[in-house]
């Protein structure tokens, strides 16, 4: 197979462990073929002796993968055949996820920046500089004035231990996650509809369905894994994809309903009113498990098919055959992820999914649901245990006796926990500005790239008096702005656990050792937080293991209650789904997947879910003669992840990821601006100007241009529009011109 044939693999399908994807890459990428997965020729000094089981570092499909060791060291790994998730298979990033651990450019010490050059030094210096400049900083500014962003890319142990030691020691106010930008829309959604941030599905789902409504998910790519759950549902399923591109997965789909770029609401409203008209809605299910309908119907009855059609542009007769599929569906379920999370009015686009879910009775039975499918390994860890956006276990900061609840629990004083909600991401980010946020310690992710007005963003981290990274690598874009850089352990050098998009957990363990002097997030935090001196609680969360059970007493008695599951161990096998509370205990006797709301008693005190809707609003950047593009950003290959921190690392996958520095037009705007394949463009918004090369495509609509969400630059273009209820950034609408340029060179070329 050639090259391409296997990048054309790589971009949108999950690869079985029949492929030898690995061998036949690394053999077109001049290398030769490899060793221990247990096929086909191995060298007797490579072959296996043990095996350990992690669930994946990457992404919130939550694969399980089998690490194959010889003499204790790392050989191979396959995807873990008998996983309720993966069943056997596993992405191109999977295959290669212990390859970015090997990286000769790993930072190895922490370092201190002094006069614009970095200097290693160990870790006490380290830990001293740390605390000394942090407390300058508090002193002079007062304790709010330093904030932290953490991550969905650690595990909920570690990112627990930072969010205590941020708020409850050091009096940060102020501490968000980057599933800001990812998850927060459904978060706030499912909160406001169901009563708490409950993803309801499992991914049995996808195989049970009769109609699969896809709604702002290229799942092949993004998903590939959950996408080829949906190839082994044996009901022949009707397929739909509702995306402005003609994506790899809306290619293969039944139906895709192209409709405008953020015009998501108008369609949904449409869609509902035809339901109506229809008389398809379930009375006796909303009658019994719901609250507000007829505030939702009111809104659909002033949005017939004709008027969604008139703002969204997918025409009447698609409108009403999409409700006529869903009308007909016996076991409907409907899917977001980023295409409704990064929308400018995203949590009520979440909640018109929700609602046609609930006003069709499409949850709570095996094939339905409203089905959020998360990003990040652990972005649900970060929902419910990093103690940012809502205090351990979707508590609430504000509310006393949540305080006094967690204060008893952990041991700590009650009058440090904060009564008030973290400033979120883009408030912490504009504090930098106006001098309310002086210090910042970023952990496990990279702002500088994946934040929106990249320049203006960048500009932002300059202006801190004091900012801390904590990463793999010291080259990142955040990195270069570091004052001090901490050395971290990766995915497969650490234990904890992560929670799947399915709210499953699972436990990874390490299967080699942190190079240098790189410590386990978990081993940085303990470190600085026993330098800083903390209260006597901290001698309870003394490892991973310890804080699990700390997690698990934090989340007794609510939805989320994990207090049956019986240590790490029990994980290995098949994860296990919150809620598992002890009473559920034994694992062996309770299905591997589980779906909620099978009762159809919701989270509410009256059990009832909530009909909650708003009138849809225009993207508050239009286009018009100086912008007249709508610039799209996404995921463009399963081989890229996110930044490229770690995947860049890999010559496997970036043999098999799209080139970055390109942008697709369509063949009718190419043609207007004399553009053809390959010519070199300038991509100008208010923000910045970016070159790229060309592509030229009508999987692009026209009026539109698509670039890939891991190129380095194309944040400088994008436009910070925030949700206003999740304040999660629209990442998938800036107006954008594109010309032809006059130089050859674009900046894939002068950067990488
Ligand atoms: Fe599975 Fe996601 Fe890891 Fe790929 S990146 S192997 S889909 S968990």
């Amino acid at each position: 197979m050639s090259l391409e044939g296997l990048r054309d693999r790589g971009n949108a399908l999950a690869i079985r462990r029949t492929g030898k994807l690995t061998d036949l890459l690394r053999q077109a990428d001049g290398g030769t073929a490899d060793d221990g997965s247990g096929f086909g020729q191995v060298p007797a000094n490579r072959v296996p002796t043990s095996t350990k089981r992690s669930v994946c570092g990457y992404c919130a499909t939550g694969c399980s993968l089998t690490v194959h060791l010889r003499d204790g060291k790392p050989v191979n790994l396959t995807p873990t055949n008998n996983y309720p998730v993966n069943l056997g298979a596993a992405c191109p990033k999977g295959w290669e996820a212990l390859t970015p651990l090997s990286a000769a450019d790993r930072l190895v010490s922490p370092m201190i920046r002094e006069q614009g050059v970095l200097r290693a030094v160990d870790w006490s210096e380290a830990t001293d500089h740390f605390c000394a400049r942090m407390r300058d900083v508090q002193s002079r500014f007062g304790e709010a004035s330093a904030a932290f962003i953490s991550t969905g890319q650690i595990a909920t142990e570690e990112m627990a231990l930072l969010g205590a030691f941020a708020k409850f020691e050091m009096g940060m106010l102020h501490g968000d996650g980057n599933t800001r930008q990812c998850m927060a829309t459904s978060v706030a959604a499912y909160k406001q509809s169901f009563g708490f941030d409950a993803p309801p599905f499992t991914y049995a789902d996808f195989e049970l369905s009769d109609v699969i409504v896809l709604i702002g998910s290229n799942l092949s790519i993004a998903h590939p894994i959950l996408w080829e759950r949906v190839a082994r549902n044996q009901n022949q399923p009707v397929v739909v994809v509702v995306d402005p591109r003609r994506t790899e997965t809306a290619s293969a789909a039944s139906v895709h309903v192209s409709l405008r770029p953020a015009t998501d609401l108008a369609l949904l409203l449409g869609v509902a009113s035809e339901l109506m008209r229809l008389d398809s809605v379930d009375e006796e299910f909303v009658s019994a498990h719901t609250e507000g309908f007829a505030q939702w119907a009111e809104l659909v009855d002033e949005w017939d098919a004709s008027r969604a059609s008139s703002v969204c542009g997918v025409p009447i007769e698609q409108i009403e055959q999409l409700a006529a599929t869903i009308a007909a569906g016996k076991r409907v379920s409907f899917w977001w992820t980023m295409g409704v999370n990064q929308g400018h009015q995203a949590v009520r686009t979440a909640q018109a999914i929700i609602n046609l879910a609930l006003m069709t009775g499409n949850i709570g039975r095996p094939g339905t649901g409203a089905n959020s499918i998360t990003g990040q390994c652990n972005a649900m860890g970060s929902r419910l245990f990093s103690n940012t956006t809502s205090l351990y276990g979707g508590r609430s900061f504000s509310s006393l006796s949540d305080r006094e609840d967690v204060a008893r629990i952990m041991g700590v004083d009650v009058a440090r926990i904060p009564t008030q909600d973290s400033l979120a991401y883009d408030q912490i980010l504009e504090g930098i500005d106006d001098g309310t946020i002086r210090a910042l310690w970023i952990v496990a992710t990279n702002t500088a790239h994946s934040w929106l007005d990249q320049d203006k963003t960048r500009e932002r981290l300059s202006k801190l008096e004091f900012l801390v990274v904590q990463d793999l690598y010291g080259d990142t874009l955040t990195a270069a702005h570091a004052d001090l850089l901490l050395p971290a352990a990766g995915w497969g050098e650490k234990e904890g656990t992560f929670i799947n998009a399915e709210r499953r957990f699972g436990h990874f363990q390490p299967v080699s050792n942190p190079p240098g002097e790189a410590r386990t997030d978990f081993a940085i935090v303990h470190t600085l937080a026993t330098a800083w001196g903390v209260g006597s609680w901290i001698d309870r969360w003394s490892d991973p293991a310890a804080a699990f059970q700390q997690l698990q007493q934090l989340s007794a008695g609510l939805p989320c209650d994990i207090t049956g599951i019986e240590g790490f161990s029990a994980l290995d096998e098949a994860g296990i789904q919150w809620p598992f509370p002890a009473i559920t205990a034994p694992a062996a006797g309770v299905p591997s997947e589980r779906r909620l709301f099978e009762d159809g008693a919701f989270f509410h005190a009256d059990k009832k879910a909530r009909f909650v809707c708003e009138e849809p609003s225009g993207a508050p950047e239009q286009p018009d003669n100086e912008y007249p593009l709508v610039l799209l950003t996404g995921r463009a290959s399963s081989a890229q992840w996110h930044t490229g921190t770690r995947t860049d690392r890999s010559s496997v996958l970036r043999a098999l990821a799209t080139d970055v520095a390109t942008l697709q037009i369509n063949p009718l705007d190419a043609a207007v601006r004399g553009i053809e394949q390959g010519s070199v463009v300038q991509v100008r918004s208010r923000r910045g100007i970016v070159a790229y090369r060309a592509i030229v495509t009508s999987l692009v609509p026209r009026g539109q241009v698509f670039v890939a969400m891991h190129d380095p630059l194309v944040n400088r273009l994008t436009r910070i529009t925030i949700d206003p209820i999740s304040r999660q950034p629209a990442a998938k609408h800036s107006c954008v011109d594109v010309t032809r340029a006059t130089s050859d060179r674009h900046h894939g070329e002068t950067l990488r």
